[in-house]
Formats: C-alpha cells, sequence, structure tokens
C-alpha cells in the first residue's frame, strides 16, 4: 500500500487532505514524497513557528529529551516554570495554565471564568458570550463557544450557556448582557477560521471598557493570532487592552503540542488543586521546545514580522483577481474572485502551500521565512489569482 491508500482505508475520514505527501523540510521549504519542492505558506496551521526542523529547536527538544521527556504533574521540573514565568514576564499576566492543545487551553477559560463569576456572584452567572463567525477549537464545549452554526448542527445537545454576539457591535453584546447573567466575554483579536478578518480597533477596547465596567471577564482567545504571528506578542498588544484570561496553543512550541490558559490578576487565584488538571500539561519536552520558541520571539523579529506583513499587503494590493487583503501580521486573507480551492490547488502545482479559511486563501508563514522566498511565494500566489 502507497501512504495514500493507507491513510485513506485507516485513518478516520475527518479531513480533506490535498495530494501531497510532504517527508521533510528545512525551514519554509518542504519536500514531498516525489522529491519535489514547495514553498511552505501555512507552517502546519501557524504551528511551526521557525519553520520545519529549525536547528536552536531541534537542539532544545534533543537536550531536553536526552535529560528525561515526562514526569507528571506529581513534580516539579524547570521547562514549564521557566516558560510560565517568561509568558508572565512578558504579558503582565500572573499564573498559567498547561495543557496540550487550543481548545483544552480554551476549556480552562471557560472553567476559570465560570467558577470566578460563580464565587463572586453566584453560580447563575454562568453565560458565556462569543462573537458570530468565530472559531474556538472542537471539544463539545469549544463548539459550543464557537459562533459558527454549522459546526453546531450534528452534535446536539451542545453545552449550554453560551451565547454569540455579532461582531463590532457593541451594543449586541451589552443586550446579551442585560438580558443574561454572564461571566464572560471571549473574542478573537483576529478570526483566522472565520476568514482572517480582524475586529475595530475602536470596538475591541469600547468592549474592554465595558466588560470591565461591569465585572465580567475579558478572555481573548490567541490560540491562533498568538506568539508573534499578529506582529506583538499577542494579537490583544495591537488593541491597548489588558484580558484577564488569554488562551493559546498553536506556535507557541514550534511544533510540538502544546496549550496555556495565562490568568489574569483577577483570577490568578481561581483554580485551586483539583480544579483542573492534564496528564500531559506542561511537558517538559514541549515546554522546553516553548522556552526557545518564546526566547526569539524578541522585538527584532518582531519588527521583522510586521515589514514581512506590509510586504504582502502591499504585493496583493490591487493585483488581478484578489478583492481584499486582510488580516494583521503574517496572518493573511485573500479574497479572490476565483474560488479559493482552486486558487490553492493552482499553487500546489507550482510549489507553494496555502491555506484557506471560509472563502477565503488563508497565509501563515514561518515567522522567520526568508524574504527571498516571501517574494517568491508571493509573484505565484498572484499569478495563481488572475
Ligand atoms: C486552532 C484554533 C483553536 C483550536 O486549537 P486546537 O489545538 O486544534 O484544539 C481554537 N481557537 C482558535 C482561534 C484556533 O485558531
Amino acid at each position: 500500500m502507497n501512504i495514500f491508500e493507507e491513510d485513506k482505508e485507516f485513518i478516520a475520514g475527518t479531513y480533506n487532505r490535498f495530494p501531497v505527501a510532504i517527508v521533510s523540510g528545512k525551514g519554509s521549504l518542504l519536500t514531498d514524497i516525489d522529491g519535489k519542492n514547495y514553498i511552505d505558506m501555512g507552517a502546519g496551521i501557524a504551528v511551526n513557528s521557525f519553520g520545519a526542523a529549525d536547528e536552536k529547536w531541534q537542539e532544545a527538544v534533543i537536550q531536553q529529551i536526552k535529560k528525561v521527556q515526562h514526569t507528571s504533574n506529581l513534580y516539579y521540573s524547570e521547562p514549564p516554570a521557566r516558560l510560565a514565568h517568561m509568558l508572565c514576564d512578558r504579558t503582565g499576566m500572573k499564573k498559567v495554565f498547561f495543557s496540550n492543545s487550543g481548545a483544552e487551553a480554551n476549556e480552562c477559560a471557560f472553567k476559570v471564568a465560570r467558577k470566578y463569576a460563580a464565587d463572586r456572584k453566584g453560580p447563575e452567572y454562568f453565560n458565556i458570550i462569543t462573537l458570530k463567525n468565530s472559531f474556538h477549537g472542537r471539544t463539545l464545549t469549544c463548539l459550543s463557544a464557537t459562533g459558527q452554526e454549522h459546526y453546531h448542527e450534528l452534535f446536539q445537545p451542545l453545552t449550554p450557556g453560551f451565547l454569540h454576539a455579532e461582531a463590532n457591535n457593541l451594543d449586541d453584546v451589552k443586550n446579551l448582557i442585560a438580558n443574561n447573567k454572564t461571566a464572560a466575554v471571549m473574542i478573537e483579536c483576529v478570526q483566522g477560521e472565520g476568514g482572517v478578518v480582524a475586529l475595530d480597533a475602536d470596538y475591541v477596547k469600547a468592549l474592554a471598557d465595558f466588560v470591565k465596567a461591569n465585572d465580567i471577564l475579558l478572555v481573548v482567545d490567541e490560540v491562533q493570532t498568538g506568539n508573534g504571528r499578529s506582529g506583538k506578542l499577542y494579537s490583544y498588544m495591537n488593541f491597548d487592552i489588558q484580558p484577564d484570561v488569554v488562551s493559546t496553543a498553536k506556535g507557541l512550541a514550534g511544533g510540538l503540542p502544546i496549550g496555556a490558559t495565562l490568568l489574569g490578576e483577577k483570577v490568578q487565584n481561581v483554580l485551586g488543586a483539583g480544579d483542573n488538571g492534564s496528564t500531559f500539561g506542561g511537558n517538559l519536552v514541549s515546554c522546553a521546545a516553548g522556552v526557545s520558541i518564546l526566547e526569539r520571539i524578541d522585538e527584532n523579529l518582531l519588527s521583522e514580522v510586521r515589514a514581512k506583513s506590509k510586504f504582502l499587503f502591499d504585493e496583493f494590493s490591487n493585483s488581478e483577481g484578489i478583492e481584499a487583503v486582510t488580516g494583521m501580521g503574517l496572518m493573511i486573507g485573500l479574497k479572490t474572485t476565483k474560488p479559493a480551492s482552486e486558487v490553492v490547488k493552482k499553487c500546489i502545482e507550482k510549489g507553494v502551500l496555502c491555506l484557506t479559511a471560509k472563502d477565503r486563501i488563508r497565509l501563515l508563514p514561518a515567522l522567520n521565512i526568508p524574504m527571498e522566498l516571501l517574494e517568491k511565494a508571493a509573484k505565484i500566489i498572484k499569478e495563481c489569482c488572475k
């Protein structure tokens, strides 16, 4: 059996894969089973922050694997403590809960919000408001939080207590809060799976001020937007707000599974012993990788991300077959005249791997993609959009 046959026969059919089998890579270049090279404009869906098989990242992982790979949360160990310390120093948050994925990071955020509200106001303050067109993950509760009907249809009943407000409409959130006892509001500053659309800056600021005045928690889902992707360490830093809870995952460990829920001043002591847990959470190899990634997302790298972002916005604006360029940092959406899936197929033929989000092309290259590859990829993508 070849890879394609074996996969189709034995792996659950939850993914529509492209007919490409990647076997190796170096930075932003990937090689498939036939030896064909691709410029990688997806980075494993914003996961490989410094591309494939990055040497510094490998070194951090190998060093930790040689010492011990996992100890459980029954004992103290350095990599998770170190990573949590770095995350708090760079965000002003106070404590971190580690898990293994974005969905779990969000699950922890929901638990924190409900417990905080129950302790302060009463258990009937359980509602959590998210935005329409949002995406918060695949567990039943995260699906409940996700503000897109088509994700809900097949899996009823979902977790109760999630309400969806129209994005960029403050009155809609205010109405929901007036009519429902609310624990928290959760947003993505740039909706990723929803089509790579940044929320209006005025709206985000006004929303943050409003919930703060009402002692309702502000949760920011930074699973996709976080860890340098937006041109700041976390996307909320572009909006002059301070969230109470931040969830992150994807790029934090540069290609290994990790989830992190960052807890601000108000909620730092909400979770006590036994209130949450995860066997793999704080895994030593993932956290050692996370430390090495976070060390390298410095002001220098972030300004490069912003410069590359500007380059892509300039390239794609007013280009034939591209009707809109959206997003922030190295998280870019292209509304194309041709169907996005058709453009992606053409790009694959020409050696560029892109993603889609809804009806858009979505680009999430490694934060350190060399300018020369970025220029080459942009040229090919523009060609394929015509
Ligand atoms: C990918 C994503 C998730 C889910 O993360 P998993 O690691 O797949 O569980 C949640 N929220 C946002 C905004 C995401 O982009």
